[in-house]
């Protein structure tokens, strides 16, 4: 079965739970008003539209492409359309070439600026999240163990026991179905998981029902081959700063017509951002300890 997520911009009210509860569920710290980065995978933006003057929230995350770019440009297929609807990535296969952050049109993965290893990160539509379950094994240390009986890892962290029931309870909706966090935590139901082609009848059917709520768009539907986030708003989507010039072909093949001709480039560019990042690291640590010793040679002559 195919997943996806419904945003009705017409019913958000901005409050933020829906961000919070994904830093919750990936046991990232809690920010408020974050921008979207490594350790956030959703924000909420306030747009003041022109003609009206009237302020909208606007949600921003991975659209789970159905024919995603940013998979089509990984070079080691660390990114992955799966049939539950979602696009994960493999933490354990990323190289961290930034490939996927070129060719998303959405402008969504980001970079692990401050990692010594960085990798590239996204929504991942709460996939793994979803799928813990209360009866899945534990080894003797309490760690949670998947099939193969390997430590289940989230986001770089081993998942134990009291860690799932957590998650379990953060991505379980009131009729006791698995959802994504966000959705789960949003009070207006203005953000909605379920099955893709429901939501999208769903979609239809309050355009439909309430012509006069809603412009007679599905922001989602069509744009880039299809995603599995669908937007509903009651004001252009240009205006609210979605792009609007978007193809409704898949990208995948243009990513591919682009990418040919610049990969040394860019993973030349990568490499020497890293070393950059490395160097200027390493000169701050070098600074912090000759004025640690600096201070502590002053003291002693004090
Ligand atoms: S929105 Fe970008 S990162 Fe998300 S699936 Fe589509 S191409 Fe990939
Ligand atoms: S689907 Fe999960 S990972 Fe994606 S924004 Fe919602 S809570 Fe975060
Ligand atoms: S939780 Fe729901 S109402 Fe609140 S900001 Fe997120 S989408 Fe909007």
């Amino acid at each position: 079965m195919s997943h996806a997520i419904l945003v009705d911009l017409t019913l958000c009210v901005g409050c933020g739970a829906c961000t919070t509860a994904c830093q919750q569920v990936h046991n990232f710290p809690e920010k408020e008003n974050p921008t979207l980065d490594d350790k956030n995978f959703t924000t909420i933006r306030t747009v003041t539209e022109n003609e009206s003057g009237d302020e909208y929230y606007v949600r921003k995350m991975c659209r789970h492409c159905e024919e995603p770019a940013c998979a089509s440009a990984c070079l080691v297929g660390a990114l992955t359309k799966t049939k539950d609807g979602a696009v994960t990535w493999d933490t354990n296969k990323c190289i961290g070439c930034r490939y996927c952050m070129l060719a998303c049109p959405f402008d969504i993965p980001k970079y692990e600026w401050s990692s010594m290893s960085p990798k590239v990160r996204k929504c991942t539509m709460c996939y793994q999240e979803r799928h813990l379950t209360a009866d899945m094994e534990l080894d003797d240390a309490g760690y949670v163990l998947d099939a193969s009986g390997e430590r289940v890892v989230i986001e770089g962290r081993e998942i134990t026991a009291e860690d799932r029931d957590t998650i379990i309870e953060l991505t379980t909706n009131m009729d006791d179905n698995r959802a994504s966090a966000c959705s789960v935590a949003c009070p207006m139901e203005a953000t909605v998981f379920g099955e893709r082609d429901q939501l999208l009848a769903e979609a239809k059917r309050r355009i439909l029902e309430s012509p006069d709520d809603y412009v007679p768009r599905i922001y989602g539907q069509k744009e880039v081959g299809g995603t599995s986030v669908f937007y509903l708003s009651n004001v252009s989507f240009e205006s609210l700063g979605f792009y609007t010039n978007l193809e409704n072909s898949s990208y995948p093949d243009k990513t591919w017509r682009v990418l040919e001709k610049i990969p040394d480039i860019v993973v030349t560019a990568g490499v020497a951002l890293g070393a950059v990042y490395w160097i200027t690291n390493r000169r701050e640590d070098v600074k912090r300890y000759e004025e640690e010793i600096k201070s502590k040679r002053s003291k002693k002559k004090a």
